[in-house]
């Protein structure tokens, strides 16, 4: 067998699960589950049945979010006597947006070997197959829950020329992506992609000022898992829009200039450099 296939004790591997579809995992991923001495699950009832459906009988403990540093100890000790020890987490790779890294920082600070073993991410998965013809992008995962805290992370990265990749729960996914327009401007591209892997895959693209209806106009759009995908800040090339050339055209009749610039800015997502330039040359 090639040596890198052999499992060694006093190793911790990194073990990706499927995010949906029970046979999105690689044949490496199942040899290692068969063979090592312990896993170690976020949620010992969620990685039961997968373990089941591979026939994997195996003895195994629970590292979550709560309790990782002082499983980290305990993982640790067993590393030290030899043991061979698989970390997995409920869905896709660990420490992405899910407990991991703080483990394996410090069982790599004890001289630990760590092996990963790739496969699924639900951001990876998403963007994949969304038709967002990118060179670079920035992952992001999960924004705050707040709206306030949401918007205060939106406006450091409404910059950001890459396209942004987000995760979102089902019970915020309006709101999230409310604020997202708010902040991103309603004309920014949009891809939500939902259920990934699952019966109801869905990839939906538009612009931000539509995806809020998209989702309100059947509940079911609502449900599940998602990943939002934001295409990137427009480079700022001083042009503008007609739409928003005579927003701001008609808004600066009745306005004062930073007043319509503030509005028009909100209103067409447009950037408000642009339109202030903009503004004092109508101004003449
Ligand atoms: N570690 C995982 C990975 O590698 O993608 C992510 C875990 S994170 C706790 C869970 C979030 O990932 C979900 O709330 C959702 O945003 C996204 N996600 C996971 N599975 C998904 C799926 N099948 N379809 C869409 N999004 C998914």
């Amino acid at each position: 067998m090639n040596p890198i296939n052999t499992i060694s004790g006093g190793t911790l591997y990194i073990v990706a699960t499927p995010i949906g579809n029970l046979r999105d995992i690689s044949l490496r991923a199942l040899d290692v589950l068969s063979a090592v001495d312990i896993i170690a699950a976020e949620d010992t009832r969620t990685t039961a049945p997968l373990l089941t459906h591979y026939s994997i009988a195996k003895k195994i403990m629970a590292l979550h979010q709560h309790n990782e540093r002082a499983m980290a100890t305990k993982v640790i000790n067993l590393l030290a006597q030899g043991k061979s020890i698989a970390l997995v987490t409920d869905a896709g790779t660990p420490g992405i947006s899910d407990p991991g890294g703080a483990l394996v920082r410090l069982v790599r600070d004890q001289g630990h070997k760590v092996i990963p073993i790739p496969g699924a991410n639900a951001a990876i998965c998403a963007l994949s197959a969304s038709g967002i013809d990118t060179p670079h992008f920035l992952f992001y995962g999960f924004l705050p829950a707040s709206s306030g805290h949401r918007k205060r992370e939106l406006e450091a990265l409404k910059s950001q020329p890459s396209t942004l990749v987000f995760y979102e729960a089902p019970h915020r996914i309006v709101e999230c992506v409310a604020d997202l327009a708010d902040v991103l401007g309603m004309h920014r591209q949009i891809t939500i992609a939902r259920e990934l892997t699952k019966v109801f895959e869905t990839f939906h693209s538009c612009v931000l000022r539509d995806a809020c209806a998209w989702l309100q106009a059947e509940p079911n759009r609502q449900k599940g898992e998602f990943v939002l995908l934001l295409s990137g800040a427009e480079e700022d090339k001083g042009e503008v829009s007609d739409w928003a050339r005579r927003t701001l055209t008609l808004l600066l009749e009745d306005l004062p200039l930073k007043q319509a610039v503030k509005l028009a800015a909100a209103i067409t997502g447009e950037s408000k450099n642009t339109l202030y330039a903009l503004a004092l040359a109508l101004k003449g």
